[in-house]
């Protein structure tokens, strides 16, 4: 239930002073449905409105004038504007007034008055003017025009100066809130009380307090990491809390590991090992593991699988893609089969009596693992006995999703994977609900994918290569980005280019793009794997983890517009075969220093960690990383990919602590971190407990 004390920032926007049923849709969009929203909404800039002289007008600048009005020009038609012209001493400019309101403007600024106006000048073919000044006054009432002002977005019939208005009504609504950080942490950063904090933000002293790591502004990014990780540890608490099936190592998978035709990695081990630790433990594991494509996750994932079918429990292995589970059916199913673990595929192909047949093995138990799609969450899907859901790319999964598959057993253990890296410090931000595993080592007897960068102009060439290795039996992946606003534009490119590369390649050049539908994709993607497309055009929808061991080109236009982890998964897709691959990325000349480091980066190493890491540390900021597609979480004030990321240790570490002494959240700090978490919306429950 929420407390009371919060309700007036948890009221509609319409209860606002001045926001009526024009505006509150306006204002909604930009802010978001309550109080809260408007009260969280940040300024991005600062303007000073010290009075300067009129020969000091710069173009573009918010600037404010002590002026005397001189005389009005009225407008000949009504679309006209009225002008007005005012001077000081040091020269003059002209204010433009448009709309029926204008003609009260000569009654109350009559020519010879003296005026103090502020607003933004512009230089235009009529010569200097302001348009609408932001405040007009009288010297008198000098004191009506703020010194500083923060300036805040605006949108379409909403301007900055009304946002403002609303804003700092919202911030008036907020209460003073019981203090719910622990005050040695309060004292040795410096942070003020949270209400003190907010109205900083809407206040600004000066230029510092606009830089994110003013303290006002790290307190409420903590205030908001901290009810985050309070929500992720509860949550990894809970599923801890629940009592799970033991499940011990098996010699079934002793033996499976011992028949294939490879030795783990020590990575590998070393994620079973944790597994199984977990396993063992009698509480429900949650665990990730992540790893590059082609790492060897879904074999370590197979052997805990084992395991659990030795138990006599069952396992499913859910991925987002018919070809994907496809995939690693075919990974898994040989080697469970071979030592009698029956597996089955189930997906949305599946109709009438096959699946009824997949459906009967599932509820007798004797069918122990089920690779599937969506299509294994289905309500007329019955387990005997779910034990462990291995879940692959589980951001692509809704968080009811991943639930409805939990649902089919009891305490069922989880294990997610994923081939999208994470750089260590962000790792809490998006799985401080999971205990992750790394397997951050390559099975050996791979070639590294030979990647070279090529600006545009060399495109010709490029081509000329490719038919040449396509005539020699290679195939290749050939992606064209999304850059412009709209897909549809995109998609245009992309089909251009697969015109273009038909010309000069024949009939075997397919198209695959995000419009079209599933199936459609599938389809494309699987006359691709078997051989029968020779060059696959793509918008970024390449499916992270299809397989496609004959494809050996890979060719990236604009890739300097791609986050370094996007360009390094979409090269994963070749270099796995034995044959050697390439790589190159076409960029538009030039190229800015970053850039160019960045796709260096890509040249040197082909260690998907490393690479996050250092694209981080380059880009220091923003989505570099391409993690927004990712299931990132979105935060109001706190810029992990910036200048708040130290702040995330502390927050997890801080919400670990607190779950240990006080899991109920009984105490008075307690109380208070209730208090937090409903305000950012950050709550344990509410669905998030199983998301896993
Ligand atoms: P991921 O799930 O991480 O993409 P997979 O488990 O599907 O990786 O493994 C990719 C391919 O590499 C599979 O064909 C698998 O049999 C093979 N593989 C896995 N581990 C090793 C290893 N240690 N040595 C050699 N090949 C391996
Ligand atoms: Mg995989």
């Amino acid at each position: 239930m929420r407390p009371e004390i919060l309700f007036p920032l948890f009221a509609p926007v319409g209860t606002l002073k001045g926001v009526g049923p024009r505006v509150a849709p306006l204002l909604e969009k930009l802010a978001g449905p309550i109080v809260r929203d408007v009260a969280f909404l940040r300024p991005h800039s600062l303007v000073r409105r010290t009075p300067a002289d009129l020969s000091a007008a710069l173009d573009g600048q918010v600037m404010t004038f002590e002026v005397t009005v001189d005389e009005y020009q009225r407008p000949r038609s009504q679309a006209q504007p009225w002008r007005v012209r005012v001077s000081d001493p040091t020269g003059f400019m002209t204010l433009v007034f448009f709309g029926r309101y204008a003609d009260q403007l000569e009654k109350r600024h009559p020519p010879g008055a003296k005026r103090i106006i502020s607003g933004k000048v512009e230089d235009d073919r009529f010569g200097r003017q302001m348009v609408h000044p932001d405040y007009m006054v009288a010297p008198d009432k000098r004191e009506e025009i703020p010194q500083l002002e923060a300036i805040y977005p605006a949108t379409e019939g909403l301007p900055a100066r009304r946002v403002r208005t609303f804003a700092l009504e919202a911030l008036e609504r907020a209460p003073e809130l019981p203090e719910w950080q622990d005050p040695a942490w309060l004292a040795r950063e410096r942070f003020q009380p949270w209400r003190e904090a907010l109205e900083r933000l809407h206040n600004p002293q000066g230029e510092a307090d606009m830089s994110p790591t003013a303290p006002h502004l790290r307190r409420l990014a903590y205030d908001e990491l901290l009810a985050q990780q309070l929500a992720m540890a509860q949550r990894k608490a809970a599923r801890r809390r629940e009592p799970a099936a033991r499940i011990a190592a098996s010699e079934i998978a002793a033996r499976i590991q011992a028949d294939l035709p490879f030795a783990f990695t020590g990575a590998q081990t070393r994620a079973l090992g944790e597994i199984r630790a977990d396993l063992s433990a009698g509480e429900r594991m949650s665990r990730l593991i992540q790893g590059d494509v082609g790492s060897g996750k879904t074999v370590v994932a197979m052997c805990a699988m084992a395991d659990v079918a030795a138990a006599g429990g069952q396992s499913a292995l859910m991925a987002p893609t018919e070809i994907l589970a496809r995939q690693h059916y075919e990974t898994i199913s040989g080697p469970l089969t071979d030592h009698g673990t029956g597996v089955i595929l189930l997906t949305g192909r599946d109709k009438g009596a096959a699946r009824a047949e997949k459906l009967r093995a599932l509820a007798s138990g004797a069918a122990k693992v089920a690779v599937g799609t969506h299509a294994l969450f289905q309500d007329d899907v019955v387990f005997d006995r779910l034990e462990l859901a291995v879940i692959d790319e589980q951001h692509r999964f809704g968080v009811s999703e991943r639930q409805r598959l939990q649902t089919k057993g009891q305490a069922v253990h989880l294990l997610a994977m994923s081939a999208t890296p994470i750089p260590r410090t962000l790792e809490l931000t998006m799985y401080g609900d999971l205990d992750v595993s790394r397997i951050d080592e390559k099975p050996p007897g791979r070639t590294p994918v030979a990647t070279r960068a090529a600006p545009m102009t060399r495109i010709a060439e490029v081509e000329a290569r490719l038919q040449e290795a396509v005539k020699a039996g290679a195939q290749a992946f050939w992606i064209c980005p999304l850059v412009s606003e709209s897909e549809l534009i995109d998609l245009k490119a992309a089909e251009t280019r697969a015109a273009e590369l038909r010309e000069t390649l024949g009939p075997s050049v397919g198209l695959i793009h995000g419009k079209m539908p599933p199936a459609a994709k599938d389809a494309v993607m699987a006359e691709f794997a078997d051989g029968k497309l020779s060059v696959l055009v793509a918008t970024t929808v390449v499916e992270v983890g299809v397989n496609v061991p004959n494809a050996t080109i890979m060719v990236i236009e604009q890739a300097e517009r791609f986050g370094l982890a996007q360009l390094h998964q979409l090269r994963g897709r070749v270099g796995r075969g034995v044959r050697e691959s390439s790589c190159v990325l076409l960029y538009d000349p030039p190229l800015s220093e970053t850039a160019q480091k960045r796709l260096d980066i890509l040249r040197r190493t082909d260690d998907g960690f490393l690479i996050a890491e250092t694209d981080l540390e380059l880009r220091g900021g923003g989505d570099a990383l391409g993690l927004k597609q990712s299931g990132f979480p979105d935060y109001v004030f706190a810029d992990v990919l910036g200048p708040h990321r130290d702040l995330i240790a502390a927050a997890g570490d801080d919400a670990r602590l607190i779950v240990t002494r006080d899991p109920e959240l009984k105490s008075e700090r307690g109380k208070a971190l209730q208090v937090l978490q409903e305000l950012f919306d950050w709550k344990a429950g509410l669905g998030l407990r199983d998301a896993g």
